[in-house]
């Protein structure tokens, strides 16, 4: 059975998702396409062969025959509703990460998804997928180093647009960092607390950069989140986890070796694009290679909103530089 997935939103990811999905995932096709830039959405549909359709909005794709799952990679505003009528719809969707921007939307997704009895939801964690993170975690869980003390997270990117803000730090950055915190170690993050280091003088004087937090864990482990906006020299994603009987750390891929003159020189990657590449390609496989056994294998819904919450209680963080205790509505069965 081949999966025939709808694509909300063709920009830079619903792209690169979109084209993975007809010409690298076995089990999947991509049958519609849709974006209010609809010159975009044609352009891309043609690209993918002859069989893609153009939809004029996210709705009539959802309600569509043709379309057996939604992939949602339009902007963040607009996941909660596209979400909530894949729901209705009884349609399995992927949303990219946020589930939504606000705690309400992603508290109404859950109630949905509940209502509808079982899982249709996933979101976009990618770095689930990232052999190195797996390593981490394969590690703890194996109990070669003791229970988890203490998790670094260094998280880099060459540069950004002026429009970026010290808050998306937490929401579009952290973000991240706040899913796998909770995914390696098994527990929600209760506080967190934001403390601004010296800032580059290669940033837009509106942009605290670098960003520096503290997640709380329940158990008292702490994890320490550097987000560097402007750093410079590519894209650097780094996670090392102290626990009572020794460490185990992320590995960064090599993405291209020169040896000369004495010495080995590794290339660092130049965005997120290249560093996760194969984790999206593995994000995307799992999920199809689920929904053709019937199952919804990823990131759940509410992993979503837990990761939206502690973003709303860091951007509250980030303008008071107080440590900020983070609470949860109580968790639905369905993701227990
Ligand atoms: P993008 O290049 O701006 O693409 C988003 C597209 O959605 C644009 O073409 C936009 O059109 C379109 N759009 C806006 N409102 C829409 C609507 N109501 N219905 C249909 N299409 C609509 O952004 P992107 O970088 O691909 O990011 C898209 C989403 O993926 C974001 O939520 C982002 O956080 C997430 N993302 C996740 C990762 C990850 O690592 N997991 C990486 C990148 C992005 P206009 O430009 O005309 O507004």
């Amino acid at each position: 059975m081949t999966i025939r997935v709808g694509v909300i939103g063709t920009g830079l990811i619903g792209t690169d998702h979109a084209n993975k999905l007809v010409n690298v995932i076995n089990g999947s096709t991509v049958s519609a396409v849709t974006d209010v830039n609809r010159a975009r959405a044609e352009q891309v549909a043609a690209e993918l062969g002859p069989d893609v359709g153009v939809f004029d909005n996210g709705h009539d794709l959802i309600a569509s025959d043709v379309v057996d799952a939604v992939l949602i990679c339009s902007i963040g505003e607009t996941h909660a509703e596209y979400t909530l009528a894949s729901i209705a719809a009884g349609k399995p969707v992927m949303c990219e990460k946020p589930l939504a921007p606000t705690t309400p939307e992603c508290e109404a997704i859950l109630e949905a998804e509940v209502r509808h009895g079982k899982r249709l939801v996933i979101v976009g964690f990618m770095r689930r997928y990232d052999p190195g993170y797996r390593q981490v975690k394969a590690t703890l869980d194996a109990g070669t180093i003791g229970a988890a003390l203490i998790l670094h997270n260094v998280h880099r990117n060459a540069t950004v647009p002026e429009s970026f803000t010290s808050f998306m730090t937490m929401t579009d950055s952290m973000i991240h960092e706040i899913d796998t915190t909770r995914w390696l170690l098994g527990e929600e993050i209760t506080s967190v607390q934001v403390a601004p280091p010296k800032r580059t003088s290669r940033a837009f004087p509106h942009l605290q950069d670098p960003q520096f937090a503290l997640f709380g864990m329940e158990s008292g482990v702490l994890s320490t989140s550097e987000f560097f906006a402007n750093c410079q020299y590519g894209y650097d994603v780094r996670c090392e986890l102290v626990g009572e009987l020794g460490t185990a750390s992320l590995v960064n891929p090599v993405v291209a070796s020169t040896t000369t003159g004495g010495q080995d020189v590794d290339a660092v990657p130049p965005d997120w694009r290249v560093r996760f590449g194969p984790a999206y390609t593995a994000e995307l496989q799992a999920w199809i290679t689920g929904l053709r056994r019937g199952e919804i294998v990823g990131p759940s819904a509410w992993d979503g909103y837990a990761a939206t919450r502690v973003t709303e209680f860091g951007v509250q963080a980030v303008r008071s530089g107080e440590r900020v205790a983070i609470d949860y509505i109580e968790k639905p069965a369905i993701y227990r």
